[in-house]
C-alpha cells in the first residue's frame, strides 16, 4: 500500500475489498512514519499500542460484517495540545514534558469511535503560540515541501505529517490561523470550523474563546468527513453549540453556479506578487465556475492584529497561570521559599514566546490598563464580527488569500516577534468573528511553495464552505 496517496474512500474501498487489514495498515503507517519522521520531526511521539489495539477492533468488526465507522482504519496524527488519555501530551513545553492525561478529548473520543486509529502526537509552537512551529521546546518541524523552510504554526507538525504522507489526516487547533496557515504552507486542506461547532473539551486552553478544533486532509471531501464525525453539541464544554450538524458530504455536488462570492479588499493589500498571482488566477476560476464575484469591504481589518494580540495574551496569561509546579507541572528543584519555587518552575520551564505572551497579557490586564486594552479589543472583536455579518447578507462566501507570503526559511523571522504576529494579518479576523473558514490549495510558485487560498462562510454554514472547496479543488484537477 501507498500511505501517501491514501484517502479515507480508497481506504473504505480497500478494506472492503481485503486489500489489507486495518492492522497491516495501522502497522505499515507506524514503520513508514517511524522511518520517514527524522526528515521533518513532525511527530513528537508514537502511540503504536493504542493505535493496533483500535485496528483490532476495526479488523473484528469487518469481520463480524458490521460498519467499521466513517473513519475505519484511517490512520491519524493529534496535535500534542489535545489530551489522549494514557499518551503523553507536551503541549511542546518542557513544563509538560511527562504529562499523561487522565482522559480523552471528546474530539478523540469521537473519532475512535469512528473508527479512527491514533498513530501519534504532532508537534507544534509551544502552547499553540507562534506561526513557524520554532516556537516547540523539542526542536521545529522542517516543510516536507522544503526541508529548508518553516510548515507555518502553530499546527506545523499536524500540517506536515499529511503533506508528508505519514499519516492520512491530521487534527490541529486554530486561535488565530494555526490550521489555515500551515495548510496553505504544506499544499493540503486545513479546516477552521464554525467556533462551537467541535467540542474544546480536552485541548488545552491557550486563548478559550477563540480556540478551534479542526481537521487536516488531503483533499477537502476528507476534512468534511473528519468534521462530521467530530462536530455537534456536547455538555462538557459551556461553549458547544446546540445546533444541529447537517451531512456536509452530500453539499460536495460540484455545483457552485451562482453563489455570489465577495472580494475584501483589505486582504489583498502587502500580499507578495507570486502569491497574489495565484489568487488571482483561482477567482479567475471561480468566476468559470459560475460564481458572481463582488468587491466588498471589510473596513475593521486593520486594528484585527492589535485587537487579536491584546485578547489572546490576556486569555493565555490567565490559562497558564496553573502551569505552577502545584496544580500542573513538575517542580523545579533547589527552591527554598515559595514565591522561589513558583519562580523557578515557570523560568526554567516556559520558553521565550509563552513568557512574552504572559507578560503582554498580564499587563492589559492589569488595573489602570484594563479598560484602555481588553475593553476596547473586545468592541473592535464586535466590529469585526459586524463587518463579516454585513457581507454575508450580501454574498454566500469571501475569497481570501490565507498567508501575505508562501513558507519562509527556518529562522528567517525569529528575532522579530512583531513580524511574526503581523503574517497573521488575513487569518486572525476568521478566529475573532468565530466564523468557518478553509483552506484549499491554489498553485505553487515558481520555487514550488504551495499557496493556499481561504474561503469563509457564515456561522454554521460550513456545507457552502466545503461545497465551494471542493468545486474549486476538482476543476483545478480535472
Ligand atoms: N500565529 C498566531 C499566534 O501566534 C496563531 C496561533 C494559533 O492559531 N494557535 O497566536
Amino acid at each position: 500500500m501507498n500511505i501517501p496517496s491514501l484517502t479515507i474512500s480508497q481506504i473504505k474501498a480497500d478494506l472492503a475489498a481485503k486489500k489489507y487489514s486495518a492492522s497491516e495498515l495501522a502497522q505499515s503507517a507506524l514503520d513508514f512514519a517511524a522511518t520517514e519522521n527524522p526528515k521533518t520531526n513532525a511527530y513528537l511521539h508514537f502511540s503504536a499500542e493504542r493505535a493496533l489495539a483500535a485496528a483490532r477492533a476495526v479488523d473484528d468488526k469487518l469481520a463480524r460484517g458490521e460498519d467499521p465507522g466513517l473513519l475505519g482504519g484511517v490512520p491519524i496524527a493529534v496535535k500534542d495540545v489535545i489530551v489522549t488519555k494514557g499518551v503523553r501530551t507536551t503541549c511542546a513545553s518542557k513544563l509538560l514534558e511527562n504529562y499523561i492525561p487522565p482522559y480523552d478529548a471528546t474530539a478523540v473520543v469521537r473519532l475512535e469511535q469512528q473508527g479512527a486509529i491514533i498513530l501519534g502526537k504532532a508537534n507544534c509552537d509551544e502552547f499553540a503560540m507562534g506561526s513557524s512551529n520554532e516556537n516547540s521546546a523539542f526542536g521545529p518541524v522542517r516543510n516536507p515541501v522544503a526541508l529548508d523552510r518553516v510548515p507555518g504554526g502553530s499546527s506545523g507538525g499536524s500540517a506536515a505529517v499529511v503533506a508528508q504522507g505519514t499519516a492520512v489526516v491530521s487534527l490541529g487547533s486554530d486561535t488565530g490561523g494555526s490550521i489555515r496557515q500551515p495548510a496553505s504552507f504544506c499544499g493540503i486542506v486545513g479546516v477552521t470550523p464554525t467556533y462551537g461547532r467541535v467540542s474544546r473539551y480536552g485541548l488545552v486552553a491557550f486563548a478559550s474563546s477563540l480556540d478551534h478544533i479542526g481537521p487536516f486532509s488531503r483533499n477537502v471531501q476528507d476534512s468534511a468527513t473528519v468534521l462530521q464525525a467530530m462536530a455537534g453539541h456536547d455538555e462538557c464544554d459551556a461553549t458547544s453549540a446546540p445546533a444541529p450538524v447537517p451531512d456536509y458530504s452530500a453539499a460536495l455536488t460540484g455545483q457552485v453556479k451562482g453563489l455570489r462570492i465577495g472580494l475584501p479588499k483589505e486582504y489583498f493589500q502587502g500580499l507578495e506578487s507570486e502569491s497574489g498571482a495565484l489568487i488571482e488566477q483561482a477567482i479567475e476560476q471561480l468566476k468559470k465556475l459560475g460564481c458572481e464575484i463582488v468587491d466588498l469591504s471589510l473596513p475593521t481589518t486593520e486594528h484585527a492584529i492589535a485587537c487579536y494580540y491584546i485578547i489572546c495574551t490576556a486569555e493565555a496569561s490567565s490559562n497558564l497561570a496553573r502551569y505552577d509546579g502545584v496544580r500542573y507541572t513538575s517542580r523545579s528543584p533547589n527552591s527554598n521559599t515559595l514565591p522561589d519555587m513558583y519562580r523557578n518552575t515557570r523560568g526554567e520551564g516556559f520558553g521565550r514566546e509563552c513568557k512574552r505572551r504572559i507578560m503582554l497579557g498580564t499587563y492589559v490586564l492589569s488595573h489602570g490598563f484594563y479598560d484602555a486594552y481588553y475593553v476596547k479589543a473586545q468592541k473592535v472583536r464586535a466590529l469585526i464580527a459586524q463587518d463579516f455579518a454585513r457581507a454575508f447578507a450580501d454574498v454566500d462566501a469571501i475569497v481570501a488569500p490565507v498567508s501575505p507570503f508562501p513558507a519562509f526559511k527556518l529562522g528567517e523571522k525569529m528575532a522579530d516577534p512583531l513580524q511574526m504576529y503581523l503574517s497573521d494579518i488575513y487569518t486572525i479576523t476568521g478566529d475573532l468573528a468565530g466564523i468557518p473558514c478553509l483552506s484549499v490549495p491554489c498553485g505553487n510558485t515558481q520555487e514550488g511553495l504551495p499557496v493556499g487560498l481561504q474561503i469563509l462562510t457564515k456561522h454554521f454554514d460550513e456545507s457552502t464552505m466545503f461545497r465551494l472547496a471542493h468545486a474549486y479543488e476538482q476543476s483545478r484537477i480535472g
